[in-house]
């Protein structure tokens, strides 16, 4: 492998951050004077399982919507528990956005309880799924092709929950759709460059739960998992090891933490594999407020570019100070 060649050659955006995407301008053609004729403040309550579908009902509904999470940031919705304040937040929901593919295991249960008869949004409908020996992968978000329909189905469910109660809202919602499906294009033309710049053999990582199937199929990356795509249950020995036995060989480039899981497991392997930790990717929660990967374009970044950080160890950058040999 020739690594001065890989090096001059290797061109990712995400590292600089001079993505499209990162300026978070939403270019609306929505104008003023159309501001004005409509009503301020928002019109829909809007409640999202997680963090993730929360923070794209927040760009897609902008202004005209009030949206909650029930599963929030640096949170697990697999092992989530509902309180009685998430049954009356549903109870006073204008609409409920769900991710679907049995994600949220809680949900009908809330539902129920809640006595909520209101639409209900599943945000993965029509993306190709996954499928997996206990049922579809439902980490759907880690493509952002998919990402791009859970949009599509949020800005429609708005679109129908506005039309009956603030038509003059809809033109505003429709462009922020249309900008926000701008900013997912160009980050998935920015993401494809980066990774694609990378040799093949250098894209196998250790994450803790399998969460990145869909990024995977995508991007051309090989995550290695010790716990299944659920987090509800511990690996056994057998599996730790094996991956132990992965690392050693040599088959991975890095081993990243995940921000919903105990970090402990994936540092037991690193130390049992003398490989280092590469850093922190955002599986299934996004980061706070203010923090780096806050919203679902922010969380993406993240990700690429500490993946290409961590994978490019050897090729680029790191080169001189790590070499190319199993750490
Ligand atoms: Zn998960």
């Amino acid at each position: 492998m020739n690594f001065e060649v890989n090096r001059r050659d290797f061109q990712c955006r995400l590292l600089c951050g001079l993505t499209a995407a990162a300026a978070g301008t939403v270019l609306t053609p929505w104008s003023a004077a159309q501001a004005a004729e409509t009503p301020a403040g928002p019109v829909l309550k809007v409640v999202a399982t997680f963090s993730v579908l929360a923070d794209i009902a927040r760009e897609v509904g902008g202004p005209a919507v009030e949206v909650t999470a029930l599963v929030g940031p640096n949170a697990d919705a697999h092992v989530f528990e509902p309180t009685p304040s998430d049954v009356r937040r549903v109870a006073h929901a204008d609409l409920v956005i769900t991710n679907g593919l049995r994600f949220e295991g809680w949900i009908d249960r809330l539902i129920a309880a809640s006595g909520y008869r209101g639409p209900i949004v599943v945000a993965s409908r029509g993306i190709a799924t996954r499928q997996l020996s206990g049922g579809a992968d439902p980490h759907a978000w880690q493509s952002l092709a998919n990402g791009q329909r859970y949009a599509d189905n949020i800005r429609a469910a708005l679109v129908a929950a506005l039309a009956g109660k603030s038509p003059a809202r809809v033109a505003e919602v429709e462009a922020r759709a249309a900008a926000y499906q701008q900013r997912l294009a160009a980050l998935e033309r920015d993401t494809r460059a980066c990774i694609d710049a990378l040799p093949a053999e250098r894209r196998r990582v250790i994450t803790s739960h399998d969460a990145f199937g869909y990024f995977s199929a995508a991007y051309g990356v090989t995550f290695i998992a010790p716990r299944g795509w659920t987090t509800g249950s511990e690996p056994s020995a057998e599996a730790v090891a094996r991956i132990v036995r992965q690392a050693r060989e040599s088959k991975a480039s890095a081993l990243l933490v995940e921000n919903i899981s105990d970090p402990r497991l994936i540092e037991r392997i690193a130390r049992e594999a003398g490989l280092k930790v590469g850093g922190e990717l955002y599986s299934d929660a996004l980061s706070p407020p203010g923090t780096e990967a806050d919203t679902y374009v922010r969380m993406f970044e993240h990700n690429v570019r500490t993946l290409v950080e961590a994978m490019s160890v050897g090729v680029v950058g790191k080169a001189s100070e790590a070499g190319d040999k199993p750490r």
